[in-house]
């Protein structure tokens, strides 16, 4: 088994209760537990300003799928909830990324582990650091740490 992080973000549709219904789907996955899930965070958009706020959250789970196999379930997932992918950045219904797999580091044509960005990026790394307060990033150091360099962004917690 192994620890792995994944981030959910949403600005289209009804973004609330697309995570919720996410949520359900991440803790009914295969050979997974869920063992812990953030609060919903609001955030600014990234890259494209011109877009609604994105709301956002990180869950924990507890796997045997291999890294592949879990980037599997997470697009079967964005795509059964209408993802589109009209350009790079462009608001989504539903965006899961994997952000950590226990302390591999990987690159690949599809799956880069850690996620290339979230060290840089409020709207990860704060939910990532109230479900595992001592996560660090291989390669990047302890979330809580990195936070400080993000402080200009806005992602507030909402429930
Ligand atoms: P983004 O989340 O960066 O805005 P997408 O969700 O459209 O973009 O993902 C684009 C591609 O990124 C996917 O097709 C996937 O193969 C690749 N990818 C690479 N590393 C990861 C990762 N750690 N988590 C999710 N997708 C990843
Ligand atoms: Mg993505």
């Amino acid at each position: 088994m192994t620890l792995a992080y994944v981030g959910l973000g949403a600005n289209i549709g009804e973004p609330r209760r697309q995570l919720q219904t996410a949520l359900k789907e991440l803790n009914g996955l295969p050979k997974t537990r869920m063992t812990a899930a953030s609060g919903l965070y609001r955030s600014a958009p990234v890259g494209h300003p011109d877009q609604p706020d994105f709301l956002n959250a990180v869950v924990e789970l507890d796997t045997e799928l291999s890294p592949d196999a879990l980037l599997d379930n997470l697009q079967e997932i964005e795509t059964a909830h209408g993802r589109e992918r009209p350009f790079a950045g462009a608001p989504r219904t539903l965006d899961l990324d994997l952000l950590l797999y226990g302390d591999a580091a990987l690159a690949t044509p599809r799956l880069t582990v850690p996620h290339p960005r979230m060290h840089e990026r409020a709207f990860v790394l704060k939910p990532l650091a109230e479900i595992a307060p001592l996560a660090a990033i291989p390669g990047h150091g302890k979330a809580r740490d990195l936070l400080c360099a993000c402080r200009g962004q806005l992602a507030e917690r909402i429930d």
